[in-house]
């Protein structure tokens, strides 16, 4: 029965444990599912998105520009014309610069290879020259312009991102290349109020993944192919017009990364933002789902081994006790019996029994009532105990018949017990209501002999009690051959 509580004790904790547990754990992988899905799928995106749409304002101006000058037939009609008066295509030159507020205004002729400038021809462009190979990229170039970022030619210290525009004649022949530079430092700038705003990490790649553009707070390698944990994720980024990807970075911090193509440059533009105080609530949410679960097992367990407890001793009060006396019933006479013999073979002693009998009980049960009889069975049970030791066993045989067994006791004390319970019943009246009932008791008084069975033992006593009734009741007989 002990075992037993504690397995089922053990059960329902693990099942409790296990319920609970599975619960929280399944909700905070859910809850972090659904974080790391917000940021990727949503919140990464629409910057990217912002973002996207404010370069579009902030640097597709210089390609409108550089797209205006390829346009403008003053320049075409000037190239076409032999390029005479310089003077007139650097006043235009000087005109746009200061209009649009760029770092540099240029044209560079097809034919004469002249690098034109609001100041004058700086050079002239050269094949042998590297610093001249994007005119002759530009030359090939399908597309009608293209960004590029290069040191400046009118400033050999300043870097610079100019939108090369391809000038064509009504033909479609190459006339020459025009456009305009921006700053790399203002374009920078820019990025970083991009990256104040939103609070995230700005930064272009070009088609083979190098960093072409970031503000500040970029640190590492400038290809994303030798960047820690994103190293892996590079083809997939370079391989499509968008992807969301997230990287492990330190071990405990998810990056994740949000990356556009951006046709107008050809360049990645490249969100990324750190799991961030969300994952780290949600970490504390799950030891507090834990700690309040386990807490709750533990209080649940508590509750289930006290009722558990309670029920099992009154289980095992009912199966070993009589309701209406409190006295002992037949299965613990038989341990008690079977204890006491097993010891008696090591130990001889005395041991007695007394077999009690109420007398005319019929008539009591006819005169006052089954519960006046019952009043009657009660009070005999409790002056038995009184004239017996504590540990002495007590026990209700059956409906008004009741057993005393009594260890290590001679059989002259046993008969004096039994001798001063019958006196105790006869002389004193029991209290029903208003009437006083009055009985008497037979008792037959054995002691065990060596070897002897239960039966045996209650045989003889009741051999004797018979003899009590025989011999006129209210009497205690003893067992022949004691
Ligand atoms: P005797 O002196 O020969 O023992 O006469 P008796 O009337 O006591 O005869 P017997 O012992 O055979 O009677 C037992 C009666 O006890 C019969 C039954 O109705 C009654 N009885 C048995 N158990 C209970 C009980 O739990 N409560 C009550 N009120 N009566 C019971
Ligand atoms: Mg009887
Ligand atoms: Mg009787």
């Amino acid at each position: 029965m002990k075992d037993n509580k504690f397995y089922y004790v053990a059960i329902l904790t693990a099942l409790l444990a296990l319920g609970f547990l599975a619960t929280t754990f399944i909700s905070y992988f859910v809850a972090r599912d659904s974080l790391s899905r917000q940021i990727s799928e949503e919140a990464l995106p629409l910057t990217s998105d912002n973002i996207y749409s404010e370069i579009q304002r902030d640097l597709l101006t210089p390609v409108l520009i550089s797209s205006l000058m390829a346009r403008d037939t003053f320049v075409r009609d000037w190239v076409i014309d032999g390029e005479r008066e310089t003077n007139r295509i650097q006043e235009y030159l000087r005109e746009i610069q200061h209009r649009y507020d760029t770092v540099t205004a240029f044209f560079v002729s097809e034919k004469t290879r002249r690098y034109y400038h609001l100041d004058g021809v700086l050079k002239t462009v050269d094949r042998a020259d590297p610093a001249d190979s994007w005119y002759f990229r530009m030359r090939e170039l399908k597309a009608p312009y293209e960004i590029n970022v290069d040191i400046d030619t009118a400033d050999s210290t300043r870097m610079s991102i100019f939108i090369n525009y391809r000038v064509l004649d009504n033909q479609g022949g190459l006339i020459g290349v025009t456009g305009v530079g921006l700053s790399v430092d203002s374009v920078a700038r820019l990025i970083e109020s991009y990256q104040r705003r939103y609070g995230r990490l700005i930064y272009f790649v070009d088609r083979e993944g190098h960093v072409t553009l970031h503000g500040s707070g970029f640190s590492g390698s400038d290809s994303i192919h030798q960047r820690p944990g994103l190293a892996q994720r590079a083809v997939n980024i370079l391989t499509n017009p968008s992807a969301s990807v997230s990287y492990e970075r330190d071990n405990d911090t998810t990056v994740f990364v949000n990356s556009r193509l951006v046709p107008e440059f050809d360049w990645y533009l490249l969100v990324e933002q750190e799991s961030g105080p969300d994952t780290t609530r949600l970490h504390t949410t799950l030891i507090i789902n834990i700690v309040v679960s386990l807490s709750i097992t533990a209080l649940v367990l508590l509750a289930a081994y006290i009722t558990i407890s309670g029920y099992q001793r009154r289980l095992e009060e009912m199966a070993t006790t009589d309701k209406l006396t409190g006295a002992a019933n037949r299965q613990v006479f038989d341990i008690v019996f079977d204890h006491i013999t097993r010891s008696f073979k090591r130990q001889p002693r005395p041991v007695c029994l007394i077999l009690l009998d109420i007398d005319h009980f019929k008539q009591v049960n006819d005169t006052y009532g089954h519960l006046g009889g019952d009043i009657v069975i009660q009070r005999i049970v409790s002056v038995m105990r009184q004239h017996v030791r504590d540990g002495d066993t007590v026990c209700r045989w059956g409906g008004e018949e009741f057993l005393i067994l009594l260890d290590d006791c001679p059989i002259e004390r046993a008969m004096t017990s039994a001798e001063s319970i019958r006196l105790s019943i006869t002389t004193q009246s029991v209290l029903y209501g208003r009437d006083k009932i009055n009985v008497t008791v037979s008792m037959g008084v054995a002691q065990l002999r060596s070897g002897e069975t239960a039966d045996e033992l209650i045989g003889r006593a009741d051999a004797a009690l018979y003899q009590a009734k025989g011999a006129g009741r209210n009497q205690v007989q003893r067992a022949e051959d004691d």
